[in-house]
């Protein structure tokens, strides 16, 4: 079980009225002066408290704060390589009981533009990748309330039988807790089955805000715990998994930190995420888009992603997400702490839906990263550098 340490010493009355796992928490101070010493601390090795995250984020010197993550980066990654993937999302189904608010990707059961891919729809998308470059595949879908797990089974194995060496980075947290549902076995039986099958490692989609508090509000699928438990159980089984952190949900801004703390503890006791991948909430088309219109400004995200930097000590990746933010920020976030651009992306249907409407071809991330002063590096899903190509085999424009 993940452990449950009580309340910081700073906790203070919530002011949203909702009762958070832990409470409402203050800066750990308020001025760009007094973010120093904290900036310098971080930067000879020691490890920042959640209050000083938040202290961070919000007063620290934009200057200061981007080189310390900078130079944290330079001594986790010394190389000055910035990798990359090609992969696609593969998105098996998008029938979904859940309802969240933030989600223009489901529909629900017995709705006309539900779908479940055939077996032979999703060889056929593996086959174009691989033909197209690629290493693997994200895998997720909704959470569908009556595919048996042979249903996912099987069709890992088959395609583990065709490609030995194709990754599999399938299903998030949040729809492995799903099939403890639908199959009523215990987490730990599905995980290993679905280990035994093939799955190399899980994507960390369902984090969102780790607050039970927001996860309510917005309709969430599973509790802050039960992410976590199915991420820490993973872990204990081999199978790693990246975290990743949506902001923009009207959130309050020490829930962030929040956050950050709790994939911190539990990393602690596991060592099994391999990368932690902050990105921003995409209104079209969703009910809270409707109430939330604004997305995150840029600057915002790039100081939550040098936070990130900063306080996740025992996380050795950091990806800036180009798909939300866009490929300038995506360049930026590189000098700013990230050491990962993420994925060609293929196919994507999830975020991009949602409004997320930048693409990248093979050579523009190379572009991206040599224009930033690194190295670009072909990687799997799984955080294994690959042998590099100098010309791309994928543009990403092949699949409209
Ligand atoms: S985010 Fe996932 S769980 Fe939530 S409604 Fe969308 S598909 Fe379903």
């Amino acid at each position: 079980m993940i452990d449950e340490p009580g309340l910081e010493p700073n906790a203070r009355t919530n002011s949203t009225g909702y009762t958070s796992d832990r409470g409402a928490f203050s800066p750990s101070c308020q001025s760009a002066g007094d973010c120093e010493p904290i900036l310098q601390s971080a930067l000879a090795g020691n490890r920042i408290s959640s209050a000083d995250a938040l202290a961070l984020a919000l007063h620290a010197d934009e200057d200061s704060l981007f080189t310390t993550a900078n130079e944290i980066r330079k001594k986790l990654h010394p190389d000055s390589i910035v990798t990359y993937v090609v992969d696609r999302n593969i998105n098996y189904s998008n029938i979904c009981t859940s309802v969240c608010s933030f989600c223009a990707f489901y529909r629900k059961p017995g709705d006309p533009e539900g779908y479940v891919l055939s077996l032979d729809e999703i060889h056929e998308k593996v086959d174009e990748t691989i033909a197209l470059g690629g290493s693997g595949t994200l895998m997720q879908g909704g959470l569908h309330p009556e595919l048996p797990l042979s249903w996912y089974t099987e069709m890992l194995r088959s395609i583990k039988d065709k490609h030995p060496s194709f990754y599999l980075h399938c299903f998030s947290p949040t729809e492995i807790h799903a099939f403890t549902t639908v199959t009523g076995l215990d987490c730990e039986q599905i995980l290993e089955q679905l280990k035994n099958a093939g799955l190399d490692s899980i994507p960390g989609g369902g984090g969102e805000i780790l607050v039970d508090a927001i996860r309510k509000r917005r309709r969430s699928s599973c509790s802050t715990n039960e992410w976590l438990e199915v991420s820490a159980s993973a872990h204990r089984l081999g199978i790693p998994t990246t975290a990743t952190m949506m902001i923009g949900l009207g959130e309050e801004t020490w829930m962030r930190a929040e956050h950050l703390e709790r994939i911190r503890e539990v990393q602690d006791q596991t060592g099994g995420f391999i990368s932690f991948i902050p990105w921003t909430f995409q209104p079209d088309n969703t009910a809270l888009g409707r109430k939330i219109s604004e997305r995150v400004p840029a600057r915002e995200y790039s100081r939550w992603l040098a936070v990130s930097r900063i306080f996740l000590d025992n996380i050795q990746n950091l990806q800036v997400s180009w798909l939300t933010v866009g490929m300038e920020e995506g360049r930026l976030g590189l000098q700013r702490g990230a050491n990962d651009l993420g994925s060609v992306m293929i196919e994507e249907n999830v975020i991009s839906v949602a409004g997320a409407n930048h693409t990248a071809t093979e050579k523009l991330l190379r572009d991206t990263i040599e224009k930033s002063g690194f190295r670009p590096g072909l990687r799997n899903a799984g955080y294994r550098r690959l042998p590099d190509r100098p010309v791309p085999v994928t543009t990403g424009e092949e699949i409209a």
